[in-house]
């Protein structure tokens, strides 16, 4: 377990037993207690108790026994296979150190197993106990259904971590192979998350500019919102400083609602028969896309049969395996195509694929709402905020409103610090990224396990790829994609219109009641 320190120590059997016990003792509804009872191996997949059931006999535990993290089995982004546990730790070293989650409220446990379902633990696991809660076969179904269209987009870093299960060298760009292995899989239309990517920045961008200039009643800085493990985070510890986070959904809700709403509209599909899927780099958008909030098509159109806007979010590693259980040679697909109507994004949108990516295409995209000027080329290549580092800071001058200060952080113990820091008064930055996974969504839980733990080698060269695809894109700002200024004509007016606020923005809950903060530990980190 950690300790308070932060440093990992090794537990006899009779404390790690006193320890849990003195959670599975509070009474809570969750089956925590596990130890002592007949589990089936079925029934221990996913985590169902405190103790692997293969260690309930006497002189059966590994020699270093360093406990776990809890896992709910109802968990929507990650399951344990408890045969596989050794209790080494790993996952308790990452969630408590790297995330500042479990170790960051009191035990015992309230009300639920706080988690923020960012996967983090899954990169970690040496023997691959755990992982993404595997929804495939939802998906198939609705394939093999001749009365549904089955849509589906791709974030901007699943095409740089897709080839890598294919044995391609560490971040290669599999762009055109990847939406041709979707086609060869039956999905019907095929959309660019990217482009989404370029919608937030025109949602999230203006409300940031009216904000600053006082026209909404909500305070700066402003938090990015597009990564749903670190919402929930502020959701869990800091509700307090909700206000903060933009109220613009992630990029994959928003391709969701527009899915059932402008697409369906346009090609006069039934909103009740479109399945819509994602394949994410995040374990975390599986907990997303099933938040009650994101319902947006099925409020608008007004019909309770409408499912919700995402129905279904599979990561990078499921796409991989659909791919090889349905007997495609990856490697030697011809590239293919978007589709188009939602199917282009500019090098601003790829790059929301690696920690600084989004504060960059922001930048881009505030110079141009706020001068009405083309962004200069030194916002092309914003170096401050590239690279690993947790927290990465920069100015950007902006003509008539001067120096724009911002901050750039990934992993949530480093989010942690800042929050503390905003908590306390000190904070200079008007607008804030954060993502939850250390180096952004490129080595999220749901992408392959280049090296485990995740390594900055493995992070920098799947970075570079999407900077490489930034740099060579024919367009690098959001606000010139002519996607998104058809659907601002044809569709939604204007960034923060009425009609947008409805279906691309959405609010936040409190989850502070669920746990007691430990807010004599908040400094440790
Ligand atoms: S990292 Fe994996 S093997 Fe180690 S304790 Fe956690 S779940 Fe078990
Ligand atoms: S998914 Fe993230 S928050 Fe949840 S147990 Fe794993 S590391 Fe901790």
């Amino acid at each position: 377990m950690e300790s308070k320190t932060g440093k990992v120590k090794n537990l006899s059997r009779r404390s790690f037993l006193k320890f849990f016990g003195g959670a599975s003792l509070a009474g809570v509804s969750l089956n925590l207690a596990g130890c002592g009872q007949p589990i089936t191996a079925e029934k221990a997949v996913g985590g169902n108790g405190w103790m692997p059931t293969q260690y309930n006999e006497p002189g059966s535990w590994p020699t270093n026994v360093r406990g776990r993290v809890p896992i709910d089995p109802a968990n929507p982004s990650i399951i344990r296979d408890d045969q596989k546990c050794i209790l080494c730790g790993q996952c308790i070293e990452v969630c408590e150190k790297i995330q500042s989650v479990f170790g960051n409220y009191e035990l015992p446990i309230k009300s639920e197993i706080v988690c923020v379902n960012c996967g983090q633990c899954i990169q970690w696991c040496p023997s691959g106990a755990i992982s993404e809660r595997d929804d495939i076969n939802k998906v198939l179904k609705a394939i093999a259904d001749p009365n549904i269209t089955v849509v589906v987009q791709t974030a901007p870093a699943t095409r740089i971590g897709l080839g890598e299960e294919f044995g391609m060298p560490i971040g290669t760009n599999v762009q055109g192979k990847q939406v041709a292995a979707l086609r060869k899989l039956g999905f019907d239309v095929i959309f660019d998350t990217n482009f989404t990517a370029d919608l937030t920045i025109m949602e999230e961008g203006t409300e940031l500019v009216k904000r600053v200039k006082g026209e909404l009643h909500h305070p700066t800085p402003q938090f990015t919102s597009c990564c749903p493990g670190w919402v929930k985070f502020v959701e869990y510890f800091y509700p307090d400083l909700i206000p903060n986070l933009s109220t613009a959904k992630s990029p994959q809700q928003m391709e969701g609602t527009l899915m059932k709403t402008y697409y369906a509209e346009k090609q006069n599909v039934d909103p009740k028969k479109i399945f819509s899927v994602a394949i994410m780099p995040c374990t975390a958008k599986k907990f997303e896309c099933q938040r009650p909030e994101m319902t947006s098509a099925r409020k608008e159109l007004n019909d309770s049969n409408v499912t919700p806007d995402v129905d279904v979010v599979l990561t990078t590693k499921e796409l991989a395996r659909m791919i090889k259980r349905a007997g495609i040679d990856f490697t030697s697909l011809p590239d293919d195509e978007y589709d188009q109507l939602m199917g282009t994004g500019t090098g601003a949108g790829a790059i929301f694929g690696t920690t600084g990516g989004v504060m960059e295409a922001a930048a881009r995209s505030a110079y141009y709402l706020i001068t009405g000027q083309q962004p200069p080329a030194s916002l092309w290549e914003l170096t401050p905020v590239r690279g690993m580092e947790g927290v990465k800071e920069a100015a950007v001058n902006i003509p008539g409103f001067g120096s724009v200060k911002v901050a750039v952080i990934s992993g949530l113990a480093n989010a942690r610090k800042v929050m503390d820091q905003i908590r306390a008064g000190n904070a200079p930055w008007v607008f804030i990224e954060v993502m939850a996974c250390p180096g952004g969504c490129q080595y999220g839980g749901g992408q392959p396990r280049a090296s485990s733990p995740p390594s900055d080698e493995v992070r920098n060269r799947r970075a570079a790829s999407l900077y490489k695809i930034d740099t060579n894109a024919k367009l690098r700002n959001s606000h010139d994609n002519p996607q998104i200024k058809q659907v601002y004509a044809d569709f939604l007016t204007a960034p923060m219109s009425e009609k947008a606020e409805e279906l691309l923005h959405t609010h936040y809950i409190s989850r502070a009641e669920a746990l007691v903060a430990k807010k004599s530990e908040r400094n440790l980190y």
